[in-house]
This record gives C-alpha cells, sequence and structure tokens, in this order.
C-alpha cells in the first residue's frame, strides 16, 4: 500500500517536496494549509502533469499532491508521515490543528526543526503521544530554494551536501528505518546525518548563530541611511563579524561543556563549532579557509546573497533598499533560535556576553523584549521556545521532562 504523506505548508519547500515525493509511484502527498486562500490557489494552480522542480543536481521532477485542504478533517486522517515545511513561528498552529487527527505512532516531524520543536510538540500533543511517536526534525532545509510559479515550478538552487538529523524512536518504527525513509523521499542528496538527539539539535542550529550575529556585525556601522543596492550578507562579512561568530559559537559550547560535566553520559557530540559545520558544510566550495571571515567571503553557496531588505521610493525618484528586520533571520532566528540557546545557557549558569550583544540589538529592531538587565526574564519570552517559555527554570527538570536524560 502506498505511504500517505502530509505536507503541511504551502511555500517554497512545500513545492519542493511535493514535485519529489508526488513524483514517486508509491507515495500519495497532500498538502494542508491554513493560510487564507492558499489550499484553494495551489489547488487551482497545479497542471495535470504536477509541479516542476528544476534542480541543480540535475534531474527535473514533476509531482503533484492527490488531495490539497484547508481543513484538518480531510487531510490528516491516515497519514502515515507528517512534515511540517513552514517557518517555525507557525509550527505550533500546525501541531495543534492536526492534533485531533493524528493517530499514535505517526511520523511526524519538521525541515527545518530550528530550536525547541520537540519542546513545542511535547506541549502541543503531549508527552505520551510524543513518546509512541517517531519525531524528527533536519538541522536546516536541504535545500535553497524558490518559487517561479506558484503551483508550476520550483527551482532549488543549492541541494547541501550532509544535514544533521535527529529522530525518536517509536512505537511502530526504529529511529533507524524512519531515518532511511526521510533520505528515500528527499533522494540521495544531502547525506542526512543521524545527530544525537534533539538537544544537540537545538544547540547546533546554525541559523540562530549567523543570521542574527551577521545582522548585528553588520548594522552595528550602519548610518541609517537607505541603501542603492541591498547589501551582500555573507560577502559583505568583515573581521569583525569573522571573530564574532567565533565568540558567541564558543558560548554555545561552554553550555555543551557545562551539561556535561553535570551529565556525562549526555551525547552532545553532534554539537560543532560553526568553523567546523562550515568545513562540513561546504567543503570544497569554499574558497579560502583560513579563518571564518575567510570562508564566508568566499563560499560559492554565499555568493550574491543580500541582507533581507525592503524596497522604499526615495525623494528624487529612484528606488533604495531599508533592513527588513521582520524577515525570518530575525521572526524565526531569535524567538526560535538564540533564544532558545540563551535559555538554556541561563539555565545551566552559562555567561553569554557576545550572544547577549546580538540579542539586545535584534531584540531592539524587532520591538520585542527577552533580555532585561542581562537577564532572561523579558516580557516576550512566552513567545519563544525557550525551556522557560514552556515553564522550566531548573536544568534537571529541563532535561528529564523532555526525556534527554
Ligand atoms: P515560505 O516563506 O515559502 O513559507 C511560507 C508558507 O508558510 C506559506 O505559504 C504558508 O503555507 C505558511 N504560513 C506562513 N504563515 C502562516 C500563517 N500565519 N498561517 C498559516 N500558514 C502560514 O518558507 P520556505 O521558503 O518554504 O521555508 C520553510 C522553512 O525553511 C522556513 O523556516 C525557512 O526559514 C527555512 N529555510 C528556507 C530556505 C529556502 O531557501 N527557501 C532555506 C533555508 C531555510
Amino acid at each position: 500500500m502506498n505511504k500517505k504523506i502530509l505536507l503541511c505548508g504551502g511555500g517554497n519547500a512545500i513545492h519542493v517536496l511535493t514535485s519529489l515525493i508526488g513524483s514517486r509511484p508509491d507515495c500519495d502527498v497532500s498538502i494542508f494549509s491554513t493560510f487564507p486562500g492558499e489550499a484553494d490557489r495551489i489547488r487551482d494552480a497545479i497542471p495535470e502533469e504536477g509541479i516542476q522542480c528544476i534542480n541543480d543536481l540535475g534531474e527535473d521532477k514533476y509531482g503533484k499532491p492527490v488531495k490539497v485542504s484547508d481543513k484538518a478533517e480531510e487531510v490528516v486522517p491516515g497519514s502515515d508521515i507528517i512534515i511540517l515545511a513552514i517557518p517555525s513561528f507557525t509550527h505550533e498552529l500546525y501541531l495543534r490543528a492536526v492534533a485531533p487527527f493524528v493517530k499514535p505512532g505517526v511520523i511526524i516531524g519538521a525541515m527545518p526543526g530550528e530550536g525547541g520543536f520537540d519542546c513545542c510538540a511535547r506541549h502541543v500533543l503531549g508527552a505520551d503521544f510524543v513518546n509512541q511517536s517517531n519525531l524528527f526534525a533536519l538541522e536546516t532545509l536541504p535545500w535553497a530554494c524558490r518559487i517561479l510559479e506558484y503551483g508550476k515550478k520550483v527551482e532549488v538552487l543549492g541541494t547541501k551536501k550532509e544535514i544533521d538529523v535527529v529522530v525518536t524512536e517509536g512505537k511502530n518504527a526504529s529511529a533507524e528505518s524512519v531515518l532511511e525513509l526521510l533520505q528515500t523521499l528527499i533522494g540521495h542528496l544531502p547525506i542526512l546525518k543521524p545527530a544525537c538527539n534533539f538537544l544537540a539539535v537545538t544547540l547546533m542550529n546554525i541559523n540562530s548563530v549567523w543570521h542574527p550575529t551577521i545582522s548585528y556585525s553588520f548594522y552595528r556601522n550602519w548610518d541609517g541611511q537607505p541603501f542603492d543596492e541591498p547589501p551582500l550578507f555573507y560577502y559583505g562579512a568583515d573581521e569583525y563579524t569573522g571573530e564574532k561568530l567565533a565568540m558567541v559559537s564558543d558560548e554555545v559550547l561552554n553550555i555543551r561543556s557545562k551539561i556535561q560535566e553535570k551529565y556525562p553520559d549526555l551525547d552532545l557530540s553532534s554539537l560543532h563549532h560553526v568553523r567546523d559545520w562550515m568545513l562540513m558544510s561546504y567543503g570544497d566550495d569554499i574558497g579560502d579557509k583560513t579563518s571564518i571571515y575567510t570562508m564566508l567571503t568566499t563560499n560559492k553557496g554565499y555568493r550574491g546573497l543580500t541582507h533581507p531588505t525592503q524596497p522604499i521610493e526615495s525623494t528624487d525618484g529612484t528606488t533604495k533598499h531599508m533592513p527588513n528586520f521582520k524577515y525570518r533571520y530575525f521572526s524565526e532566528d531569535i524567538p526560535m533560535g538564540l533564544c532558545v540557546t540563551r535559555g538554556i545557557a541561563e539555565l545551566a549558569g552559562v555567561p553569554t556576553p557576545n550572544m547577549d550583544d546580538v540579542i539586545i540589538w535584534c531584540q531592539s529592531v524587532m520591538g520585542k523584549e527577552y533580555l532585561v538587565d542581562g537577564t532572561f526574564v523579558g516580557k516576550d519570552i512566552a513567545g519563544t521556545r525557550s525551556p522557560q517559555a514552556y515553564g522550566f527554570f531548573e536544568l534537571d527538570e529541563f532535561l528529564r521532562a523532555n526525556g534527554y536524560v
């Protein structure tokens, strides 16, 4: 019998997944989107041959869903695998929507998972349900991808070589078999490498270190004037940026050391310094491996990528560009990223002055409050996926309640 795969969302990643998985004869794909009007829009747009995925690996795929709906009851029942490939601030919304219709033992997870996905799932679906299911999260999306024509054509601009994936043991399937299944569904690349556990994936959230720290470092000298062109994100980095990234990453590794002092059996070996992550992820795509700064500015995969901006009409009638601080580099990578790490640091008693510099600047441009006088007690913590948002104020309780020890 065909596997029933439910894809939640309707953006870039869902287009790629629909095409890749929908092209398989052994899978029935359905799409569930609660975004107003999106289910109708995508259903109406998909041509007979399916969504075309133009792939950097040179293998175009065509795949289509058997069903598209905005009603959970029409698409969730009977699903064997549920994949959330949506911005992380919508995970809770989709988990709540599917919760009444999912069967125990389902395989359910997120691409990418961002920090604290498992805590969120436990909070919404309940510990018993999560303990029976295979919960998974990919550390990042396997591809850089963009919709070219809504419901019709999507382009994979770059496929990652290797990414970490965490999968829990379930009552119906082993973590190993689920990992194999996920690899089959996405194709031979990127290679899915098993990460130790959800805590390691949460702390190894590269986007949460990369995006806010590079933005902070770049804007520290900004004069507030609009840009003629969107500035380069990675290629616009300077030596200060490389050093700041190293120091934030050092602090994450200090959290690992402190936790492992108290819990030597807790395996966090898949958590790496950003320097090593970069070398493992991009390898020979990097021209100069001397330092983080040189790696950022000579990585082929990063060429041409710009800071998120929005166009404005300037007084001389030309189009200029202002920073977009509502972009996912802030809206996702702070509350579901760096704040989760910062919350764990607070529980572990690890000082994080560099991470704090970044969060303090980000919260100011986002209009949020997470840190107050250096302590993680701001009024917007409830909107994060930090331990504190789920009521954990003590390391041991947090680690035990979430099954890490
Ligand atoms: P996207 O922006 O295309 O996804 C938007 C989709 O999310 C919408 O189409 C809708 O289905 C859903 N959504 C958003 N707000 C919603 C709401 N309020 N209610 C209901 N549904 C809502 O995202 P994407 O590019 O497909 O990326 C998915 C995830 O992968 C994101 O977390 C993104 O940060 C990450 N990511 C993307 C890329 C990429 O190249 N596209 C690369 C790395 C990481």
